[in-house]
């Protein structure tokens, strides 16, 4: 099994929200997690994980073809620096995804979770898990980086993604001090607001530095704002078929009203 470790991760991280939950949920889990824990599945299966682009890098460096970082620096660098790209071209897409309403009509699904849990790290429509793909096989096609620092890009961009969205208790001078290099939970969650000021900002997948160098980061969240979009929070919306239709449903941006911040996340500014 080789994804035995992300699965630990999925039953700790399970574990630790009832154990220490951040805050009380607002829908059932019921309603809920059906939908999130059939996406995912279904999404690994589509663009099953990274081994496509595993294999494409591989096959690139028989060739020849790339940046050859690896050649030019230490290995252990090359692939840091390639994990730091690949989670560039990450934030990048992220970006797009909220920008082109097209593309925002497919994304809002990930946004539409009333609540925020681990198991929203899988509620994502199948259309964006295959533009992920293709985005990642373009990446790796285009920069020829190490074949290594695409599966370590994998495994970390997967288990950061679910601890990012875990609605559990971290001690405050702990997530603050995370923060300052990678995303946490209580940063992820200000994305996650319906408050279009807050899901504008904290884009970033790994490493927060990339929301504070492109000016969109945000340490506090919007007083009052509820998990979710405000045009999807009657309960067939978090139901399998109305999350499979939702991209082709009316693609208006939501007209929640950013009011100014005062919620302190313990975040560093
Ligand atoms: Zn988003």
């Amino acid at each position: 099994m080789r994804d035995w470790w992300l699965l630990a991760l999925l039953a700790a991280v399970c574990v630790w929200e009832i154990a220490a939950p951040r805050t009380a949920l607002t829908s059932r889990r019921s309603l809920r997690w059906p939908t999130s824990l059939t996406l995912g599945p279904l999404n690994a299966v589509l663009a099953t994980f990274a081994l496509p682009a595993y294999a494409l890098a591989l096959a690139l460096k028989e060739r020849g073809w790339g940046l050859g970082l690896d050649h030019t620096m230490p290995s252990w660098l090359a692939i840091a620096a390639s994990v730091c790209v690949l989670d560039l071209v990450a934030y990048i897409q992220h970006r797009v995804l909220h920008a082109v309403p097209v593309l925002w009509a497919v994304h809002r699904v990930h946004h539409a979770d009333v609540d925020f849990d681990y198991t929203t790290a899988f509620r994502f429509h199948p259309i964006e898990a295959l533009i992920t793909n293709a985005v990642t096989l373009v990446a790796v096609a285009g920069l020829g980086l190490p074949p290594v620092a695409v599966l370590v890009h994998g495994a970390i961009a997967s288990g950061i993604t679910v601890l990012e969205h875990a609605n559990a208790r971290i001690p405050l001078a702990l997530e603050s001090w995370l923060g300052r290099v990678f995303v946490t939970p209580a940063m992820h969650r200000i994305h996650h607001s319906a408050a279009t000021a807050d899901t504008d900002s904290n884009f970033a997948t790994i490493f927060s530095f990339w929301d504070r160098a492109l000016a969109t980061y945000r340490a506090t969240a919007t007083t009052g704002a509820d998990i979710g979009l405000t045009q999807f929070r009657a309960p067939k919306f978090q139901t399998l078929p109305w999350a499979l239709a939702m991209p082709f449903l009316d693609s208006e941006r939501s007209a929640a009203v950013a009011t100014p911040s005062s919620v302190h996340t313990g975040l560093p500014k």
